[in-house]
């Protein structure tokens, strides 16, 4: 099945629910990114995220809930701090990690003795949740190591064929993935940062977080699994190019003088600025640039292009996360 058969595989909430208590993999919508859902509770539905997505088994995965009163089915224990972010951010883009429940599949947290969880936002993935009424594990919808999925047209460019079907609720609002904050430690650690600032964070609990930076040294040993591999790559190598516009068009000038077709990711404002093969812009305030980013960087795939550059942003913020995900990308390859 090809992108243009989305329509085949959408279904509705019910369709949906009825098949995740039968085990299989749906695809629903979350506001960060499009969610690969199957019951937490079964080993062999999970399997079937894993094989679906080509995801290594030993990085585990977010478990969705509709309901705070779930929560007690799938964490053994909640510390001040993370019922404090609870009542702040859920349901929203935060997921919390805390000791894991006894009654969760062993592969849903890839054997670790402590789980992710959240409940999220979107209309859609809240009725799904509620109406099957089991906690769900759902990384993102896309195939490991390509960018989230944003639309249910992204999820069946990747997964057509291969998961029981999707529901379409448009494009995800905020466009990143869920922050994910450790909570078995003190203080908490931000292993991967999201569509809840640090500093939203910070706010709430009155006093510090470490954020965990990740760097192509920490990714070997990470503190959260999935930040080791490989992520949100578009097919061309891409860097990230610190500097000014002069700056950034000698770099594109150069590649081109070694006869290579560039194309380049920057700010709905600099759409002209620049004299490159391929331009793909994406709005110009961090929020704007994280609902299209990930659209951006698989809209690359379509041009037979040999290097990507991309602007760089300000780590304050969504910014923050916006860097992280363009560092990935990127294998950590920044021009300055
Ligand atoms: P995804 O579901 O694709 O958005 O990825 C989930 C992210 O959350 C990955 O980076 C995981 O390593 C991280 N994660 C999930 N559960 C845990 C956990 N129990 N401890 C640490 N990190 C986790
Ligand atoms: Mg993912």
């Amino acid at each position: 099945m090809s992108g243009s058969n989305v329509l085949e595989t959408n279904l509705t909430i019910e369709q949906a629910a009825d098949l995740l208590r039968k085990n299989e993999v749906v695809a629903f919508p979350t506001e960060t990114v499009y969610g690969l859902g199957a019951v937490a509770t079964s080993d062999a539905a999970v399997a079937k995220i894993f094989t679906a997505k080509g995801r290594p088994g030993d990085n585990p995965l977010i478990v969705h809930i509709g309901n705070v009163s779930q929560l007690e089915s799938v964490v053994s224990a909640i510390p001040d701090t993370a019922k404090r972010l609870m009542d702040a951010f859920w349901p929203g883009a935060l997921t919390i990690v805390l000791p894991k429940h006894a009654s969760l599949a062993d592969n849903v947290t890839a054997g670790l003795d402590t789980v992710g969880v959240r409940i999220p936002s979107h209309p859609a993935a809240l009725a799904l949740l509620k109406k099957v009424n089991l906690p769900i594990a759902a990384p993102s919808a896309n195939v490991s190591g390509k960018p989230s999925p944003t639309t249910a047209r992204h999820v069946a460019d990747d997964l057509s064929g291969k998961i029981a079907g999707i529901v379409d609720g448009g494009e995800a609002h905020i466009g990143l993935e869920s922050t994910v904050i450790d909570c078995t430690a003190d203080p908490p650690v931000i292993l991967r940062p999201g569509g809840v600032t640090k500093e939203a964070i910070e706010a709430v609990i009155g006093r510090k977080v470490i954020l965990h930076e990740p760097s192509k040294d920490t990714e070997s040993t990470p503190k959260s699994p999935g930040m080791k591999y490989t992520h949100y790559a578009p097919k061309a190598p891409m860097s990230i190019v610190k500097g000014d516009s002069v700056f950034f068009q000698h770099v594109i000038d150069e590649a081109k003088s070694r006869t290579e077709s560039v194309g380049i990711l920057v700010t709905e404002a600099h759409k002209s600025t620049y004299n490159a093969d391929v331009v793909i812009s994406m709005g110009n305030d961090a929020e704007a640039i994280a609902k299209r980013l990930y659209d951006a960087l698989r809209a690359f795939d379509a041009h037979d292009i040999d290097v990507i550059y991309c602007e760089s942003f300000n780590e304050t913020g969504l910014g923050t996360a916006i860097m992280n995900r363009l560092l990935k990308a990127s294998g950590y390859r920044v021009i300055e």
